[in-house]
């Protein structure tokens, strides 16, 4: 027989309980107690310290220490709720952006939230939703947050919202195919599809928005073609400007050694004569236009 450290439930009293008994009466009080209410009353103690000194490493961020009081308290009592929420909140916290450790903070909530009674449980998903949402994810967090919502009663449209925005922020980033464009795309059209069997405004908002930047896109690229097309006529402009003096020289040379012989011809010389540089002018032009277009490659402007 062994005596273990245990505390009165009536009136307090630190006690030594044997544990080989079902009760045993107080020497303090006198009354009857159950030897194991008396021990996990004592254990309690502990634990709240355990939870409290805890909870605080986290406030100082302090992560091993915490973690090291909330397995403390795992050892004493696996189901303890407060301990696997301060083991979500290290997780996350000490994520730094590492996905592993927010999918693990989420698996930790999850154990909390199933252990919890009603009204925790109603808090946990809330603080868990709002606190992931509200934060600054970047695309390496979109596993968590559908993650988020397969745990927590796939009912919240706070996380497929979230992704979709981390989507959007990353393809549009700039004019350039982001490096995992395809995932993104996939992930955003499987979040999208999540939420029009949920809240068919929201999605048609979304939708909205995404063809907005995907127009916004294409604008983009549209005006940038339309300035770097005009800068390669200059160019070529400059290029062939000494050809085109020569040329319209020669040109009046001939079409003037022709027709000044012949006085009474002088206004259809003229009339011709501007009939045939307009046309060259419009011929060059065209002509131009399509070699600075041909130039102008797609990634001449999305790297622009
Ligand atoms: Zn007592």
């Amino acid at each position: 027989m062994e005596f273990i450290a245990a505390k009165c439930p009536q009136c307090g009293a630190d006690l030594q309980v044997p544990d080989n008994k079902d009760f045993v009466y107080c020497l303090y009080c006198g009354s009857n107690i159950k030897v194991r209410d008396a021990v996990l009353i004592k254990d309690n103690v502990n634990i709240e310290n355990f939870i409290e000194i805890a909870y605080e490493a986290i406030k100082n961020r302090n992560f091993m220490e915490a973690n090291e009081y909330l397995n403390r308290v795992h050892e004493i009592d696996i189901n303890n709720v407060k301990a696997w929420w301060g083991k979500a909140g290290t997780s996350i916290n000490s994520s730094t952006g590492y996905d592993t450790l927010i999918s693990a903070g989420i698996n930790y909530a999850k154990k909390a939230y199933d252990l919890a009674d009603e009204k925790d449980k109603a808090e946990i998903k809330e603080k868990m939703i709002a606190e992931l949402c509200g934060h600054d994810l970047w695309s390496s967090h979109i596993d968590s947050l559908f993650l988020l919502f397969d745990e927590f009663g796939q009912d919240d449209i706070r996380p497929l919202k979230k992704i979709v925005d981390i989507c959007n922020k990353n393809i549009y980033s700039s004019l350039k195919p982001h490096p995992d464009s395809n995932k993104l795309f996939e992930h955003r059209s499987r979040a999208m599809n999540l939420i029009m069997k949920m809240d068919s405004k929201s999605y048609s908002q979304l939708e909205t928005k995404c063809k907005q930047l995907e127009n916004g896109r294409i604008e983009q690229i549209k005006s940038i073609r339309v300035v770097l097309v005009s800068r390669k006529i200059s160019d070529l402009n400059d290029k062939y400007l000494m050809g085109n003096v020569i040329f319209s020289a020669i040109l009046a040379l001939i079409i003037g050694a022709y027709f000044s012989t012949l006085n009474s011809l002088k206004d259809i010389w003229f009339l011709f004569s501007v009939v045939i540089f307009t046309l060259y002018c419009l011929i060059y032009y065209s002509l131009i236009k399509g070699e600075a277009e041909k130039s102008i490659s797609d990634s001449d402007v999305i790297n622009y």
